[in-house]
């Protein structure tokens, strides 16, 4: 899933914390429970620094809402655990088999969880509609107001 849509869920999720702590948390199971939705994951490094900038973009856009650390922290954390995946992208031969010296370890990566695969667009939709669903949970409205 996108690094973006991951961000979206994981804030939302946080909307339903109170501290620091549940708020990483929740972020993290947000990503797991994300990442089991059938959806588009993209294999390029320009779409990776185009959906990064997005979600910077969101993340700023969330700071600029005033939320607190359990929503900050949850959506940093709703994205984080993809990092593993950016690392092996760049270091392939390390977890290639046989005897791979790495293993993704995230349940949703590893294997433990179901991965949810769509092919694009309908995989790049599904996140596009949880994004506009989400996006106005958290205060957030791409529509302006003159056309509602
Ligand atoms: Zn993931």
């Amino acid at each position: 899933m996108y690094a973006t849509t991951h961000l979206i869920i994981g804030a939302a999720a946080g909307m339903l914390t109170t501290d620091l702590a549940s708020g990483f948390i929740a972020g993290c199971a947000s990503h797991a429970v994300a990442d089991m939705i059938p959806h588009h994951d993209y294999g390029s490094v320009g779409w990776g620094i185009v959906d990064v900038s997005l979600a910077l973009g969101v993340f700023h856009w969330i700071l600029k809402l005033g939320y607190g650390p359990p929503v900050l922290a949850a959506a940093i954390s709703g994205v984080i655990p993809d990092l593993e995946v950016v690392w092996a992208y760049f270091h392939p031969d390390d977890y290639r088999p046989p005897n791979p010296k790495r293993r993704l370890f995230f349940p949703s990566h590893s294997g433990l969880l179901p991965h949810g695969k769509l092919d694009f667009p309908l995989g790049f939709i599904v996140q596009a509609i949880i994004a506009a669903l989400l996006l106005p949970v958290l205060g957030i409205c791409l529509v302006p107001s003159a056309v509602l």
